[in-house]
């Protein structure tokens, strides 16, 4: 866990609508989320697919612009909807940093690897002359344990794991202080995944950096993070550390997310409890009443139905948005 709580990035009341095709109402990819993201911590982000995680993660660079709400980097406001503040990112775009999904699209095919990186360093100006330039793109290299004998190759010449470790390169050439990792590995084999997390964790403690980790699965995450946030239907609804978390989730959709990872042991995998979840995430355009989750709740009652469960602290840092962790516990049995 991070040791101190000193907050890097604050968000406050975040919103990100898109206009649905051939629909009145907006799409709500990010509805309303308060978070703060501490230096030095690893924060994962999960939920399937669609629940607005990468939203949220591109709305804090201001890859794309917020709806409404509020965005402070180290104090300094990026974005706030009511008073107008859209701060110039440019400045910041050396401090924070993103490693997409997909390494093979991020990286053009026609330029070397070295130069790819390279081109980092120069929007920024971060060396004098052209020896000084290679000699950090081969320290770069090395660093996310790629071989500098092949920056003058093309990315068509890598696996995807070592176009990833070039994406890492590029993030890292202007020296962030945040990095946004976006799913960096649910594209590669699941063979070179662990790999490429602890590349991704090395760096982190050598460079004193932090991360928001966004994946879809737990599994991956929790081994990553310090604190793991929940989101469903643009929604944070859980939010701890995550040794906690994953030992005891405290939100109905958490355990049901746990509950699909695998455990290595096929025994305890047959006897474990199973949360099993009915049917697809609904429609962002048409989100459920009450409690977005309710549909495929069991646990839901008329109260979910007809009222959105607040994040609340329920123990020390540990924030979930669920009505029925607010009744005592015999009332909470006798709902189930
Ligand atoms: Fe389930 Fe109700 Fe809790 Fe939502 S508020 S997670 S529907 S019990």
């Amino acid at each position: 866990m991070a040791e101190h709580k000193d907050v890097l990035i604050s968000i406050r009341d975040l919103t990100k609508r898109f206009a649905a095709p051939g629909r009145k109402k907006a799409v709500r990819a990010v509805d309303g989320v308060s978070l703060d993201i501490y230096r030095g911590e690893a924060l994962g982000l999960v939920g399937e697919s669609g629940c607005g995680k990468t939203t949220l993660g591109r709305c804090i660079l201001r890859l794309i612009e917020p709806s409404g709400g509020r965005i402070e980097y180290d104090g300094q406001v990026l974005f706030d909807k009511e008073e107008g503040i859209r701060a110039e990112m440019l400045p910041f775009r050396r401090k924070m940093q993103i490693i997409f999904q997909n390494p093979a699209a991020s990286l053009d095919p026609r330029t070397t690897v070295g130069e790819s990186i390279g081109e980092a360093l120069d929007i920024h100006r971060l060396v004098k002359g052209r020896e000084e330039r290679q000699q950090r793109i081969e320290a770069l290299m090395t660093e996310v344990g790629l071989d500098p004998a092949d920056a003058g190759r093309y990315p068509g010449a890598f696996s995807g794991g070592q176009q990833q470790r070039v994406g890492i390169a590029r993030a890292l050439a202007v020296e962030p202080e945040f990095i946004v990792c976006d799913e960096p590995i649910s594209s590669l084999d699941v063979s070179i995944q662990s790999q490429i997390i602890n590349t991704l964790e090395d760096l982190k403690q050598q460079k004193g950096l932090t991360y928001l980790f966004i994946a879809h699965d737990l599994s991956v995450v929790r081994h990553i993070s310090d604190r793991i946030g929940v989101m469903y239907l643009g929604r944070l609804v859980e939010l701890g550390d995550s040794v906690s978390l994953t030992a005891r989730p405290l939100h109905p959709y958490t355990r049901a997310l746990l509950s699909a990872v695998p455990l290595p042991d096929p025994e305890k995998n047959r006897l474990r409890e199973r949360n099993p979840m009915q049917g697809e995430p609904p429609s962002p355009v048409d989100p459920p009443s009450g409690c977005a989750f309710h549909p495929r709740c069991p646990m839901a009652t008329e109260k979910c139905r007809q009222e959105t469960p607040p994040l609340m602290e329920r123990e020390p840092g540990r924030f979930a948005a669920c009505h029925m962790l607010s009744l005592p516990k015999e009332g909470r049995d006798s709902a189930t």
